[in-house]
């Protein structure tokens, strides 16, 4: 357990940053000062992965997509396939993020369908489960997840990455205690074995990062608005 590398994700959501290049440039200085000391995922928009994926690949750095759909072609106008996000470069696909199962209704049973799409293309789905708020103060964060976990992850996957969210702690400035994201990567652990990198995300800043990353079962971290600034996302990636 101990010796799963760690892995800091930047999740740039729909950010099409004009300095996206400058950014990994920039992130590739910073990183070429001392040897990474985990895995470096950058997903930005789709329609930035291919122009991302060269320099990145040189950096370092890996690419992944956001979402994917549960079909690998087909009639399904504005989608993008996880068999799109390989050709472009990716490595991994975000999904069942709770802004897609918020305003786009992902349910689990759809985020597995496209775990599964992943899986045949070659891609690591990264799977994202959390709380509300409201469950969490009424005890039902442990239950809430693992009712996450047996809904959205296939019965046949061996390479995949969990990321726990909770709602209330994306964008919010607000983070859980040690003590309760301990608990939930615990219950995580329990279920999906001891190789699989559990990821946390919710407020991840360079401030709070080398803490986060110290508790027991935190593999690494899922970042959205600290990401976007190639000098706050290294010093999260610093703290691992
Ligand atoms: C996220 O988008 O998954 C996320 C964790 O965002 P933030 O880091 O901004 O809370």
């Amino acid at each position: 357990m101990e010796d799963i590398r760690k892995l800091i994700v930047g999740n740039w959501k729909m950010h099409g940053l004009k300095s996206a290049l400058d950014e990994v440039d920039r992130l590739a200085e910073l990183c070429s000062r001392g040897e990474p000391k985990a895995d470096i995922l950058i997903c930005p928009p789709a329609t930035l992965l291919s122009e991302m994926a060269k320099p990145c690949a040189d950096a370092g750095f890996l690419v992944g997509g956001q979402t994917c759909h549960h079909k690998l072609k087909g009639a399904y106008t504005g989608e993008i396939s996880a068999e799109m996000l390989k050709d472009a470069g990716a490595t991994h696909v975000i999904l069942g993020h709770s802004e897609r199962r918020l305003y786009n209704g992902e349910t689990n049973e759809q985020v597995k369908a496209k775990a599964e799409a992943a899986i045949e293309v070659g891609l690591i789905p990264i799977i994202c489960i959390g709380e509300t708020r409201m469950e969490r103060d009424s005890g039902q964060a442990v239950a809430v997840v693992s009712q996450f976990l047996a809904g959205s992850i296939p019965d046949e996957i061996e390479d995949f990455v969990v990321s726990y969210e909770p709602l209330w702690a994306i964008g919010t400035g607000l983070v859980p205690s040690p003590g309760e994201i301990a608990e939930i990567h615990m219950a995580i652990r329990q279920r999906v074995g001891g190789d699989i990198p559990i990821l946390y995300g919710g407020s991840v800043k360079p401030d709070n990062a080398e803490r986060l990353l110290s508790i027991a079962n935190v593999n690494g971290a899922l970042v959205g608005g600290a990401s976007l600034k190639a000098d706050d996302f290294y010093g999260i990636i610093k703290a691992a």
